[in-house]
C-alpha cells in the first residue's frame, strides 16, 4: 500500500500565491510556485518533504500569484521548467536549458508521475491546468478557471484527489467594496469559480472514488473559509473537504486507489460515510 500513494499538500493557495506539491516516495513536481523561494524552502521543511524530490516546476500561467518563486527554485535546484512558449514570453526570467515546453493533452512523464496539461478558460495569455497520475492514482489542480468547460469537467473526472477553486462567495463578491469592473472581471467566463459555481462542478462531475477535495485559491476579500467548507461538507457524501490556506500548508495527505473504493463506486452507492474532517 505504502509504494501505492501519492503525497500532496498546497503549500499556498490565493490570490497571494499558489504552490501545489505533489509527489510519490521518490519522486515529485510543483504545480506553479507563486510563493518565494526561502518560503517554499520553509514550508517543506517544516513538513518533512525534501526539495532533492521534486524534479520539475509546471506552470500555469503567467500571473504573479502562479510564477513569483519559479526563477530562484529552478536556478537554485536546477529543475525544469514546463511552460508553454506564449507563456514564457510573458512569464519568469528563466535560463534556457531549464526551459520546457508542454502541449494539452499530452503526457509528460517525471520520475515515476505522469503529468497531463489541459487548456481552461482565464484571463491569462495561454492558460492550462494539470492532473497528475501515478499508478492509477490521479491529482488534479483546478485554480484560476472561468466556468467549468469541457477539458476541466473531463479531467476533474478522473481525479482521486483535487484542488478545485473556489474563489468568492457571490454575495459577498457583490456587495463587497471591489470596483465594479473587477467585480465583473472575477465572476466573468475568463476569471475565477466561485463557491456556488464550483459546488456545481463538483456535485455533477465528481467521480466515486474522489476521497479529498481541496477548496483553493479563495479571495481574501470576498469569501470565507468556513463558509465554503460548510457549502462543501454538507454536500461532501464522504469526500473530505480540505480548506487550502492563503497564509500556510496544509498537511501532506497521502491518496490511495482501493479496491473498495473501485467496488463501492461501481455499485453507485456512498463512499465512506462519516469521515468528514
Ligand atoms: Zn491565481
Ligand atoms: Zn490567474
Amino acid at each position: 500500500m505504502h509504494g501505492m500513494s501519492l503525497f500532496i499538500t498546497s503549500l499556498n493557495s490565493g490570490s497571494n500565491g499558489n504552490c501545489y506539491y505533489v509527489g510519490t516516495s521518490t519522486d515529485a513536481v510543483l504545480i506553479d510556485a507563486g510563493i518565494s523561494c526561502r518560503e517554499t524552502e520553509k514550508r517543506m521543511k517544516q513538513l518533512g518533504l525534501p526539495m532533492k524530490k521534486v524534479k520539475a516546476i509546471f506552470v500555469s500561467h503567467e500571473h504573479g500569484d502562479h510564477i513569483k518563486g519559479v526563477s530562484t527554485l529552478a536556478n537554485k535546484y536546477s529543475l525544469p521548467v514546463y511552460i508553454t512558449p506564449a507563456t514564457a514570453k510573458l512569464g519568469p526570467i528563466l535560463i534556457k536549458h531549464l526551459s520546457r515546453t508542454f502541449t494539452a493533452n499530452e503526457s509528460i512523464v517525471i520520475g515515476e508521475l505522469s503529468i497531463t496539461p489541459f487548456t481552461k478558460q482565464h484571463d491569462a495569455i495561454d492558460p492550462h491546468s494539470f492532473i497528475i497520475a501515478y499508478k492509477g492514482i490521479t491529482v488534479g489542480v483546478f485554480t484560476d478557471i472561468g466556468i467549468a468547460c469541457e477539458q476541466v469537467t473531463h479531467y476533474f473526472k478522473q481525479c482521486h484527489a483535487a484542488f478545485l477553486e473556489t474563489n468568492y462567495d457571490e454575495a459577498l463578491l457583490e456587495n463587497g467594496r471591489y470596483p465594479l469592473h473587477l467585480k465583473n472581471r472575477i465572476r466573468g467566463n475568463q476569471g475565477h469559480l466561485s463557491n456556488r459555481q464550483a459546488l456545481e462542478l463538483f456535485l455533477a462531475n465528481r467521480p466515486p472514488f474522489m476521497t479529498h477535495l481541496f477548496l483553493s485559491h479563495l479571495s481574501k476579500e470576498n469569501n470565507n473559509p468556513e463558509l465554503a467548507a460548510q457549502l462543501f461538507t454538507a454536500n461532501a457524501n464522504g469526500t473530505t473537504i480540505i480548506v487550502a490556506g492563503r497564509d500556510e500548508a496544509t498537511a501532506v495527505y497521502t491518496i490511495t486507489s482501493s479496491q473498495q473504493n473501485d467496488t463501492v463506486g461501481s455499485l453507485g452507492k456512498p463512499l465512506q460515510l462519516g469521515l468528514f474532517q
